[in-house]
């Protein structure tokens, strides 16, 4: 994990020519190729905390296709942390990619029915598993805890300070509430929720803002084509001719979405034409390995 390889580059103005003063994207991406973008920022501080406590096993929560999960297995790889995942759906068929690069980290996958998963916030729950594996720190799903919305933060600290908007790709919403919370107020901040109804994640983040700024952030959930992990070839098409135009592989779950979004904001006029937008690149390659043959570019850089 090598944070002094994030750079911000300025995308290819034909893009936006005329309709806004500047687009730039923020190359969280070139962190690591498996440890990508937000979830080391998520992830150090919980590491980190783990490690002072005196744990030396953690635990987390995901999907067979999560990024947080195999972002979780690399970093508390390299840690030196022991880590388990619970895995949502029943174990019985063959590993996916994901999930065998996350044993290959040495992860121990421990396999919840969608009912048991859905329980994965219930203290007594979380109780009797963490009793089960001797007593691990436990990580929300997505890392959103205390530890994750501060290394968020940092991500925050970072972006230059003459940007008008920020867009950032929504989840748990936990790296929207860092930014949110260390970003000087006269930035906008623009979220954008993969999965169809994300607009519930506004009551989620509202729970955490800073109190002293609430009217200089939007969450848009408008362009989940279908659902969370749905695509369609429109989207694929995008994220072509953007890697083309740009040279920047984006992901397909998340920013893909997001920057389909603001193509699209970008000819609805949605911006004055002096905004400059600094857009997060949060990562997340390793999702398109189901998709790999579509794209023009290789996802693992
Ligand atoms: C996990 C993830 C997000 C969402 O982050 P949250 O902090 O959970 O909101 C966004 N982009 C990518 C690429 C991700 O992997």
């Amino acid at each position: 994990m090598d944070e002094s390889k994030v750079v911000v580059q300025s995308l290819n103005k034909g893009w936006y020519d005329g309709k806004v003063a500047a687009i730039d994207m923020l190359r969280l991406d070139l962190i690591d190729s498996v440890v990508s973008g937000n979830k080391w920022y998520k992830l150090k501080y919980n590491l980190q905390y783990a490690q002072h406590n005196g744990h030396s096993t953690i635990l987390t929560f995901g999907g067979a296709y999560s990024n947080h999960l195999i972002a979780t297995a690399a970093a508390a790889n390299e840690f030196g942390i022991k880590a388990l995942g619970v895995v949502r759906g029943n174990d019985g068929g063959e590993l996916n990619e994901t999930l065998k690069q996350c044993a290959a980290y040495g992860m121990q996958l421990h396999f919840v029915s969608r009912e048991d998963y859905a329980r994965r916030n219930d203290t007594a729950w979380l109780r009797s598993i963490a009793a089960q594996f001797g007593d691990p720190f436990i990580i929300p799903e997505g890392g959103a805890n205390e530890q994750g919305r501060l290394g968020a933060e940092e991500i925050a600290r970072i972006i230059p300070s003459g940007y008008s908007h920020v867009a950032v790709s929504v989840g748990s919403g936990t790296t929207f509430i860092g930014l949110h919370n260390a970003l000087p107020v006269s930035q906008n901040l623009l979220g954008f929720a993969p999965m169809k109804n994300g607009r519930y994640l506004e009551n989620e983040i509202a729970q955490h803002l800073r109190a002293d700024q609430d009217d200089n952030w939007q969450l848009f959930d408008r362009w989940h084509f279908g659902g969370f992990g749905k695509w369609n070839d429109d989207l694929l098409h995008f994220m072509n001719s953007f890697y083309e135009m740009n040279d920047i592989p984006l992901d397909i779950v998340y920013t893909s979405k997001m920057m389909f979004a603001l193509d699209d904001m970008l000819k609805e006029h949605f911006f004055r034409p002096d905004a400059s937008v600094l857009c997060i690149h949060s990562g997340g390659l390793q999702g398109n390995s189901s998709v790999a043959a579509k794209l023009v570019y290789n996802s693992r850089i």
